[in-house]
């Protein structure tokens, strides 16, 4: 049974945890696209761990973690990965790479550092992973695959073809050094000897876990709305996080993909640029900032401020539909338990009129958001088990989201732990 595991907002939804948790039943979990551009946060037995690259079934010895053909992979930050996780102590995971994955070049992260200076004001808040001038280079056809890595001469030859044409603009777009191809091919084979231990063809592999019966989870990165098709473009991640691209990011059949979980977070938060209806400022985004996630809503890769607001039912019904989630998963409910009353954006008003339609990007930036309020429950909901045992104001919270989004919430997280998990 293949699961997907997918954000329905913004990212940082709490799909690490998720994913950590129903590893705990599953044999194979596998990335299927981004890059180390965002982190999944899992607390568990070992401790505090940030994961950008791995998937988030790293910690249990039963499980087969895979980087699917649809990331971008760095094998440097890989390799590190796994060194920071059995240097503290983690049995090291059994890891498969996609020999069709691509390979994050040392001038994807400078072009990505380049370019962002280049637009200064204007850029779109990368996080300078790479992924984007990855991405370009993968879809201009002038990416490396892994496979390509244990071919010397077509390695050679794509080399020096490629550095001529980075070279051009290394030198009159951004005026930076160029990159010498004897280097970069030096390079390249030191990736090679790093990654060999762990290449496989996966959608083979996966197509014989699949006839077995195996317990697959596919682990989304960022969610619905930095989709490039269905997002907020451009202010989106530049490959697709929808659960739909997970059959391609991995090389299943999408019929094989029975359930797909997509992972509400109970407020609105959001790291880069782009229109933000539910968005809240001041000392009132502050607190909610100070109290959110584990340790305050701060980007795990880059340190940086998360933006916050309100629940947005009009953006979360949306990414739902868009991931065609079968369930839902309410993640850091806790956090709310200081309110007097939770604002819960239930339309956009745009141009005089109020849709519950999330609009194109255009339309976006002048949707103004609709309020409803529900009451608080001025308590701490950490511990509780039961759903029953939930103040009714919270219970109410929850059943009010779940109808605005039309999709059942059938687990509710209260508390970053592996078990602090609600089912219904
Ligand atoms: P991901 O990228 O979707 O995996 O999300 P992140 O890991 O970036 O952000 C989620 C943050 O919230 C992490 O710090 C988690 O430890 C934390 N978290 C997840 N679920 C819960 C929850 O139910 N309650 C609280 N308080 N924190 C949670």
């Amino acid at each position: 049974m293949v699961r997907a595991i997918v954000g329905a907002n913004w990212g940082d939804e709490g799909k690490g945890k998720i994913t950590d948790m129903l590893a705990k039943e599953s044999d194979i979990i596998i990335r299927f696209q981004g890059g180390s551009n965002a982190g999944h946060t899992i607390i568990n037995e070992y401790g505090k761990f940030a994961l950008h690259l791995l998937p988030s079934g790293v910690f249990y010895s039963h499980t087969t973690s895979i980087i699917g053909n649809g990331v971008a992979l760095n094998i440097p930050y890989l390799m590190g990965e796994i060194q920071s996780l059995t240097d503290r102590g983690v049995p090291k995971p059994r890891i498969l790479v996609s020999d069709r994955a691509q390979i994050l070049m040392p001038y994807h992260v400078l072009f990505d550092t380049y370019e962002e200076a280049r637009l200064a004001g204007k850029s779109f808040g990368s996080t300078k992973s790479g992924i984007a001038p990855f991405y370009s280079d993968k879809y201009a056809k002038i990416g490396f695959q892994v496979s390509e890595l244990f071919d010397e001469e077509t390695l050679k030859e794509k080399v020096e073809r490629v550095c001529v044409l980075k070279n051009v603009m290394l030198e009159h777009l951004y005026h930076q050094p160029k990159i010498d191809p004897a280097e970069l091919l030096n390079t390249l084979h030191e990736y090679r000897d790093m990654i060999a231990p762990y290449v496989c063809d996966v959608s083979a592999y996966l197509a014989e876990a699949i006839r077995e019966g195996k317990n697959i989870l596919l682990e989304g990165q960022l969610g619905s709305l930095k989709d490039p098709d269905h997002g907020i473009y451009p202010m989106v991640t530049s490959s697709s996080t929808l659960a739909a691209f997970g059959a391609i990011g991995a090389g299943i059949p999408p019929y094989e993909i029975k359930n797909i979980t997509a992972v509400v977070k109970a407020y609105s938060s959001a790291v880069g640029a782009g229109a933000f209806v539910s968005e809240i400022f001041g000392d009132e985004a502050d607190e909610l900032r100070r109290r959110g996630g584990d340790g305050g809503e701060f980007g795990a890769t880059t340190g940086r401020p998360r933006r916050m607001g309100w629940f947005d039912a009009v953006a979360t019904r949306y990414g739902c539909r868009i991931q065609g989630a079968t369930e839902a998963v309410l993640t850091v409910l806790d956090v709310l338990g200081y309110l007097d009353e939770l604002p819960v954006c239930v339309g956009y008003e745009i141009d005089g009129a109020v849709t519950k339609d999330f609009p194109t990007t255009v339309k976006l930036q002048k949707a103004k958001p609709v309020y409803v309020k529900l009451p608080g429950w001025k308590c701490e909901i950490r511990g509780i088990r039961k759903y029953e045992e939930l103040p009714e104001n919270c219970r109410n919270y929850i059943e009010f989201i779940e109808k605005e989004i039309g999709t059942p919430i059938k687990m509710v997280s209260n508390g970053p732990g592996r078990d602090e998990i609600i089912y219904r």
